[in-house]
């Protein structure tokens, strides 16, 4: 992988441009996505936005999302777009398999694959060039610093200032993790200065939810939560079940990972859900117990020091007993 400062001569010379994020794209992942392509559009490219699947309802706020096209619903569509880019900007993963079933395909194009991603670990052989960097609080952080370093810094407009303003709040916790370093508070103060609205861009995050979400939120904190003191870890398991009862969508269960990490003395956080296709694990944890491997010795997947994600194919009861084991495993980091 070549650093990605070397596109910069060919920024100014129109092209086809298609975006890519990783499945159920978050703030960090849609937001990056999307100002790169409100930057991108400046210069004369074509330039067009592809998420492997669906997300959050409550992220359409976020200018350009109408554009956005979802590849499970419109593969026909999206096809001759990815064969005839120029360029693939992938944004917020560094493993084509975190794009599910549009993996194969990325994996055949011609494009030209430019990297920019702050997770642990990345493929690097799968990209000609980029920036991986998991120092850095959020990839919308290293949008705007790409943005910058190439000199264009006056391209960047509210619509740009907006979608980078949301990855870096969600993806920092709104400013109190570890990784929000005073580049970030100065990036925010720049991003002020160009106009942003910061407002508007957290009620859009966080006062944007429908009445079940809420509901459904004081439900699985009394009824699916489970604490192992010992341990210092908490557990929510949550049934399919809950997510009919609750119809559920894609984003509603986004950020309840994080609510146990408020008992006093807790260190780690696993969080799954019961999806028709596989049980989908989150973990989140304070401190040195590191997430990412974690989730790569136990459940195939992968992140962040103090947040990953994984999966199981067996079933919810048995996926909790691995992790019940694991924990157990892992007494001596825990303690
Ligand atoms: P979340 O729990 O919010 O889904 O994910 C937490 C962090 O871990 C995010 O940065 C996300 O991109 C990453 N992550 C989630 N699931 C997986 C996975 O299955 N594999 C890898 N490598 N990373 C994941
Ligand atoms: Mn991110």
């Amino acid at each position: 992988m070549q650093p990605i400062q070397e596109i910069v001569p060919q920024l100014t010379t129109p092209k086809t441009i298609a975006i890519t994020m990783h499945q159920k794209p978050d703030a960090d992942a849609m937001g990056s996505a999307l100002a790169l392509y409100h930057f991108l559009k400046q210069f004369g490219h074509e330039v067009f936005v592809i998420s492997p699947t669906n997300w959050a309802r409550w992220l359409d706020w976020m200018q350009g999302v109408k554009e956005v096209l979802d590849y499970e619903m419109h593969k026909i569509k999206a096809d001759p777009i990815l064969n005839a880019a120029d360029w693939l900007f992938c944004l917020d993963f560094n493993h084509l398999n975190r794009t599910k079933t549009m993996a194969s395909k990325l994996a055949s194009i011609g494009a030209t694959k430019i990297l920019i991603d702050h997770h642990e670990q990345p493929d690097t052989v799968t990209f000609q060039y980029g920036v991986s960097n998991p120092g850095k609080s959020s990839t919308c952080e290293m949008v705007y610093d790409f943005i910058v370093a190439s000199g264009f810094r006056d391209k960047i407009n509210t619509k740009v200032a907006e979608c980078l303003y949301a990855g870096v709040v969600a993806d920092t916790g709104s400013f109190r993790f570890s990784s929000t370093h005073a580049s970030v508070h100065h990036m925010v103060a720049d991003l002020k200065e160009q106009g942003l609205d910061h407002t508007k861009v957290h009620e859009g995050l966080y006062d944007n939810y429908l009445e079940n979400r809420l509901r459904f939120l004081g439900h699985v904190l009394s009824n699916r939560m489970e604490v192992f003191y010992e341990l210092n870890t908490a557990l929510i398991a949550i049934p399919k079940m809950d997510l009919l009862r609750y119809n559920i969508k894609t984003g509603d269960t986004e950020g309840l990972v994080n609510y146990p990490l408020s008992i006093q003395g807790i260190k780690l956080v696993g969080f799954v859900i019961d999806r028709d296709e596989e049980r989908k694990w989150s973990f989140r944890s304070k401190g040195n117990f590191d997430c990412n491997r974690f989730a790569r010795a136990y459940f195939e997947g992968g992140g962040h020091f103090n947040a990953s994600g994984g999966r199981d194919s067996d079933n919810l009861q048995n996926t909790v007993q691995k992790f019940k084991k694991a924990i157990y495993e892992n007494k001596s980091l825990l303690q």
